[in-house]
């Protein structure tokens, strides 16, 4: 297995979830065992000697691999959710997507000044979505925040919108 035949395992769907985007579907990569291992074991061998405290993962298809990689490493796991989710005290933050606008929330005690961070998403698009939720988390001065996608649309230069300080992985880049 390679992070090419990863790739051949995502399927594009045109148009959707609106007129224009071609939506890049993991659900035929991580329904195949042995692909979703690999993928799994390839995303936390980014960040094995880190040092990871959390992972903080995006709602929804965030979860998955967030999870995973917390699992992989270790350490805890935060999501970071739409509006009115969690049932505690929160911080939010609205932001543009390549398709509409959001907000995202963490929980006000989810993360401390001890903690070394992933965050985590499944794709970077324009990178509105990851921005917004590392502003949150760097509100809440954690040591150290890394940033890992599954996959980058590299076309979209989504890099662009995330700190220039911060380093950003992605496992499967597409021109
Ligand atoms: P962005 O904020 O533009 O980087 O958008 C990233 C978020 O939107 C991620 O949570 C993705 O799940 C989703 N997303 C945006 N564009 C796509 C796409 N072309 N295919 C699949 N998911 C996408």
């Amino acid at each position: 297995m390679t992070t090419e035949d990863l790739k051949s395992k995502i399927r594009d769907i045109n148009d959707f979830p609106s007129k224009g985007i071609v939506f890049k579907d993991l659900t035929t990569l991580i329904k195949d065992g042995e692909a979703l291992h690999y993928m799994s074991r390839q995303l936390a061998d980014l960040y094995r000697d880190k040092g990871v405290t959390k992972v903080v993962g995006i709602e929804s298809r965030g979860f998955i691999g967030g999870s995973i990689l917390a699992y992989e490493l270790g350490c805890g796991f935060v999501p970071a959710r739409k509006p009115g989710k969690l049932p505690a005290v929160t911080i939010k933050k609205a932001y543009a997507k390549e398709y509409g606008v959001d907000t995202i929330e963490l929980h006000s005690d989810a993360i401390d000044e001890n903690d070394v961070v992933v965050l985590h998403d499944d794709l970077l698009a324009t990178g509105g979505t990851m921005a917004a939720c590392y502003d949150l988390v760097k509100s809440m001065n954690p040591k150290k925040i890394y940033i890992n996608f599954i996959v980058e649309l590299e076309m979209l230069h989504g890099r662009e919108n995330l700190p220039a300080d911060c380093e950003v992985t992605s496992l499967l880049k597409f021109k």
